[in-house]
């Protein structure tokens, strides 16, 4: 399975990139499971998004 960044859309190499594993509460159903949605984000420092924008280490909202 190919891990997509929330922040830079880019992939990310699990072997090679310092990365976060996220979990968003996508809905309950009608009994009340709540279904997740599993995402993944480069840390700041192994994020291209940071980066190249000057940003890497400082406290940023993702675009
Ligand atoms: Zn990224």
């Amino acid at each position: 399975m190919t891990l997509l960044c929330e922040r830079c859309y880019g992939p990310i190499d699990p072997d090679r990139e310092d990365f976060f594993r996220l979990a968003h509460i996508s809905h309950a159903d009608r009994y009340g499971d709540v279904v997740w949605n599993d995402a993944t984000v480069h840390t700041a420092p192994s994020c291209p998004a940071l980066v190249h924008s000057g940003g890497a280490g400082q406290r940023r909202r993702a675009a």
